[in-house]
């Protein structure tokens, strides 16, 4: 699957992708999305934003302020790990690709599904502050001030399916929080064959370096809480479900749905 575009690359000039002629000029677009099959220019559109983020790297917006999530994520918290630990991968990681300008033409999940074709003096390096970036930006995105309190949509009916109800999820997910050991995160993620899953990763490991799409996820590194909570971890936990943005999880959810649709069956 993740091969279907460098292939590509050798014929691109003319190539009918069902029904879809890839020419020079709509290959640039078609560049920036290495891992899924287009059949019309609608899909490049709704692949663009979310997790197709290139090169060179930035922060994105916060739309709300460091104390926004009071009194269940204080400022102080907010305003290090966003300026200095998100800050700081950001960096990391374009100071990193910055000698490699042929991997700055692929998206951020790609370099991550394919880091043993990376050079090695930068693949640690790429997997950490890369991995750093994409689970932050998400992070940022799925919190809200008061927050939506249970999932909405389509997505709220499948957690019901997968899960038994929402508080078995909710559950689930605190106890791969609890138990992931040292630094890492918690995650509901999508699967190939359009199935839920919660998971764990260790440090800054991408669920899609293991093949799943993160729909959300919950930063348990020290760093997300020492402040407030020190070592209770379990209390913060359960504080993030107060300022989750539900609205933006379906969202995420229908993207990763559609995603699925475009992928090549075979690959
Ligand atoms: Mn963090």
């Amino acid at each position: 699957m993740i091969e279907i575009i460098p292939i590509l690359k050798t014929f691109y000039f003319s190539i009918v992708l069902n029904g879809y002629l890839l020419t020079s000029s709509n290959f640039e677009n078609l560049n920036k999305n290495l891992y899924v099959y287009v059949k019309d220019k609608e899909d490049i559109k709704v692949l663009r934003g979310g997790d197709m983020i290139m090169y060179p790297y930035k922060l994105p917006e916060l739309t709300y302020s460091y104390d926004a999530l009071e009194p269940y994520i204080d400022k102080e918290t907010m305003e290090i790990h966003y300026t200095k630990h998100h800050g700081a991968y950001v960096n990391n990681l374009n100071s990193a690709l910055e000698k490699y300008p042929y991997l700055q033409n692929y998206c951020l999940v790609s370099l991550l599904t394919n880091l043993n074709a990376l050079p090695s003096d930068i693949r640690d390096s790429v997997r950490n502050n890369g991995g750093g970036h994409l689970n932050h930006s998400l992070w940022w995105e799925i919190l809200k001030p008061n927050g939506s309190k249970e999932p909405v949509g389509e997505l709220a009916k499948l957690i019901n399916e997968t899960f038994g109800s929402f508080n078995n999820f909710k559950e689930q997910l605190n106890k791969a929080a609890l138990s992931r050991f040292g630094s890492g995160w918690a995650w509901l993620v999508l699967d190939k064959f359009g199935k839920l899953h919660v998971i764990s990763t260790p440090n800054q490991d991408s669920p899609y370096m293991d093949g799943f799409i993160p729909l959300m996820g919950v930063d348990v590194w020290e760093h997300a809480y020492y402040l407030k909570y020190q070592n209770k971890r379990a209390d913060y936990l359960n504080a993030v479900w107060n300022v989750l943005n539900w609205d933006v999880i379906e969202q995420k959810y229908q993207e990763a749905k559609q995603k699925l649709n475009q992928l090549v069956k075979t690959s």
